[in-house]
């Protein structure tokens, strides 16, 4: 099945004795000198590469605080450094959350440090050379940008920050990565991170309203680029066709039938997921918010809601007003943005909706907190909120859920493996180890409870364990979305 040994699933985690260089060769295509130039970085390696990485690097050390801070304070106490899932499945020290900062951090004393500059083997400054540069390209895309070392960081340490500095300077050199600089060269091109153009989407919303009117026998919409409705909902173009994430696009649409709110999806802005964030660049993950903004002036949409994708989320909630607002022309009395969770969970609250738990009975669900969402955002008006709605969501749409282990959910949760950009074939082996704090957790609620199904709300995640799951002895349709259980469990037509 893998041409890679499959880690095995012990019944308590192990911290494993370190393997040096076990994933050194681990290493994504890089992308080709079309799409790396539609992003505004050099099409190949740029023959001064060197001072052009240390200048990026000054740059952002000018422009980001954080970053620099993250260089200066790390005082190597070892509380992070079984703490990511890659170290865990690979035992490649390299993959220990302060080794991965030190592959940039011995490069950031060199130059900018007065120890580094003049006493360099006293402090572990090292030259930029290639040899260091192929490090970077290998290890900095074996970390998912998750943050959960930085919940156990003293100083709150956030490798993600310095792993996203690093894939930014690598671009401004020319060495970027395949999937993610392909994927945001087809947002621009065409809409989506698919390239699915605007008459297959439309194609694509008739028949799933088809198939909606055929089994329930309810006419239900999937609207498309309606001016004037209430609400633009922005989700990952993954809904529009994957499974299980099409489940839960049906979910949002019985769900908005329900409420009576008129809603629309845009053809122009068919993509929630922005891979700006991951590859650190500020103008490219304001480029793609800008097209949220431009549909809902466009649309003339009162609220913006989003689907179920984490990175996404973290990227509205944290960051959209700054990358496109400001959003004045939206309804002030909802949140900009709001969490599809954060609209369902209020129906529910106000018995709006009538949900039918049977309907689900056929599954023991469990519930995968995705890092972005967890450790990056929040959800509601109290804090926790982001833990607390899609389990009362869930817990409202099904009579079985059982958590699994407290040390691997809600701010402590695992990442799926697949975050972060590396959610493509040619990581599978980090993609599949890196996976194995999260299947042991879930084989432990197997075990203990009988869970049959894992629910999630990020695209990638759901992406990720229906392709890695089978490699740990789980169904590939283990996995689903939470909307997808509100949409087996709502009963339409039966709410004013
Ligand atoms: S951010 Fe996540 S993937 Fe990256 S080093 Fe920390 S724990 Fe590992
Ligand atoms: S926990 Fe923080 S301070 Fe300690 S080694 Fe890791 S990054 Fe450095």
């Amino acid at each position: 099945m893998a041409d890679f040994d499959i880690p095995e699933l012990k019944e308590f985690p192990e911290i494993p004795a370190i393997q040096e260089g076990v994933m050194a060769h681990s290493k994504p295509f890089v992308a080709k000198q079309e799409f790396q130039e539609s992003l505004g970085f050099p099409g190949e390696l740029v023959d001064n590469w060197e001072q052009v990485a240390i200048e990026k690097m000054g740059e952002l050390k000018g422009k980001y605080r954080g970053f620099q801070v993250f260089l200066d304070s790390c005082v190597k106490c070892g509380a992070c450094t079984d703490k990511c899932h890659y170290y865990l499945g690979t035992s490649d020290p390299k993959n220990m959350p302060v080794a991965r900062q030190d592959l940039l951090r011995k490069v950031y004393r060199r130059n900018f440090t007065f120890a580094g500059k003049y006493f360099p083997k006293l402090v572990g400054a090292v030259d930029l050379t290639k040899e260091v540069l192929d490090d970077w390209y290998s290890y900095f895309h074996q970390c998912s940008q998750c943050r959960r070392c930085s919940v156990y960081c003293p100083y709150g340490i956030d490798t993600a920050e310095i792993s996203m500095a690093a894939r930014e300077i690598m671009d401004s050199v020319g060495v970027g990565q395949k999937y993610c600089n392909e994927i945001i060269a087809k947002v621009y091109k065409i809409g989506n991170n698919l390239g699915l153009p605007e008459p297959a989407l439309k194609n694509t919303l008739e028949g799933l309203e088809e198939d909606i009117e055929e089994e329930t026998g309810v006419t239900v919409r999937l609207p498309l680029d309606v001016k004037g409705a209430e609400v633009l909902v922005i989700t990952p173009s993954a809904d529009f066709f994957a499974e299980p994430h099409v489940d839960g696009l049906i979910g949002y649409a019985k769900v908005f039938h329900e409420s009576g709110i008129s809603w629309t999806l845009s053809s122009h802005a068919s993509e929630a997921a922005n891979f700006g964030m991951f590859i650190g660049s500020y103008e490219n993950m304001r480029e793609v918010s800008l097209r949220i903004r431009e549909a809902a002036l466009d649309l003339g949409v009162k609220r913006i809601i989003f689907g179920e994708c984490g990175h996404a989320w973290r990227v509205a909630y944290s960051f959209l007003n700054t990358l496109a607002g400001p959003f004045d022309f939206l309804d002030p009395n909802y949140p900009v943005p709001m969490h599809i969770m954060e609209f369902t969970h209020d129906l529910i609250q106000r018995d709006a909706l009538t949900l039918d738990k049977s309907a689900n009975d056929d599954m023991v669900l469990t519930y995968h907190d995705s890092c972005n969402v967890a450790r990056a955002s929040r959800m509601g008006p109290m804090p926790g909120g982001q833990f607390i709605l899609p389990r009362e969501v869930i817990k409202a749409s099904v009579n079985h859920f059982y958590d699994m282990p407290q040390d691997t959910i809600h701010e402590a949760t695992y990442c799926c493996g697949g975050g972060g950009g590396l959610l493509t074939d040619d990581l599978m082996e980090i993609r599949v180890k890196g996976a194995l704090p999260r299947m042991e957790a879930l084989k432990h609620v197997v075990e203990e409870h009988g869970v049959t199904h894992m629910a999630a709300i990020c695209a990638i995640c759901k992406s990720q364990f229906a392709k890695v799951m089978p490699y740990y002895g789980f169904e590939m349709d283990s996995i689903v979305s939470v909307h997808q259980l509100v949409s087996n469990a709502i009963v339409l037509g039966n709410k004013q």
